[in-house]
Order: C-alpha cells, then sequence, then structure tokens
C-alpha cells in the first residue's frame, strides 16, 4: 500500500518506520501542534483570569452568598476552575486561583476566597489567600 507524508502528502519510500518525507516536513508538523498547544493553554488561561476577575469582582470578604445568574451575566463559565476544596462535611469549593465558590442551591453560589487552614489539603505549594482591597 502507498503510504504519503502527512504534511505534504507526498509518495513516502524507503524505510517503513519512516513517517515523514524530509525533516522540514516533520518539524512543520511539530510546530503546529505545538501552536496548537499553546493556543489551547492560552484559552483556558484566558478563562480562568476572567473567572477570578469576576469573584474578586464580588468582593467577598471571608464569604458572600450571589444568585448563580449574576455571575453568568458577566460571562462567568462554570466549567473552568483550577482545584477544589472539600469541607470535612463533604462540600466541594471550586476555585479560579485564589477565588472559589460552591453551590449553595439551585440559584445560589457562595463565593469565597482561600483561606490559610485550606493549605493543609495541599501537596504542592501553599496558596496564599488573596489581600485585602485588592
Ligand atoms: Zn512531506
Amino acid at each position: 500500500m502507498e503510504r504519503k507524508c502527512p504534511e505534504c502528502g507526498t509518495v513516502l519510500h524507503g524505510r517503513e518506520d519512516k513517517v515523514y518525507c524530509s525533516d522540514q516536513c516533520r518539524f512543520q508538523r511539530h510546530n503546529r501542534n505545538k501552536r496548537r498547544s499553546e493556543k489551547t493553554i492560552l484559552d483556558i488561561n484566558k478563562v480562568l483570569r476572567k473567572n477570578r476577575r469576576i469573584l474578586q469582582g464580588l468582593n467577598p470578604i471571608g464569604l458572600t452568598s450571589v444568585r448563580r445568574e449574576v455571575l453568568d451575566s458577566q460571562g462567568f463559565d462554570f466549567d473552568f476552575y483550577t482545584h477544589q476544596y472539600i469541607t470535612q462535611k463533604g462540600n466541594y469549593y471550586y476555585f479560579c486561583y485564589d477565588f472559589g465558590y460552591a453551590y449553595a442551591d439551585q440559584e445560589k453560589v457562595n463565593v469565597v476566597t482561600w483561606q490559610a487552614y485550606m493549605n493543609r489539603n495541599l501537596k504542592r505549594f501553599q496558596i496564599e489567600p488573596p489581600g485585602e482591597g485588592i
């Protein structure tokens, strides 16, 4: 069966394990995949930063309760968060960096800031709770 270079379509000759016709095609494919990965990371970071900004804008001092539609109307995306904190009662807080939220009921969420005691659950590093008046 005829094999073709996946980058430019040139028919391949020679070794069976040869995938690309040339180094140039191999590099081109590699670079395109890398750009795609970088774009994915940047796009997701953008969503996370926006989520954080929205939570921060609600200015939770300890804890604030808001209707979900308030977050929705500002473009908050509930699909994206950086990590979770699970309380002793088994409730989940979803954090976007140092600001987070928990579902209070169908319509409301509790918005919180990262607290120093939450660091006990972390393995990798300690997260600095956000300062006041930021
Ligand atoms: Zn090629």
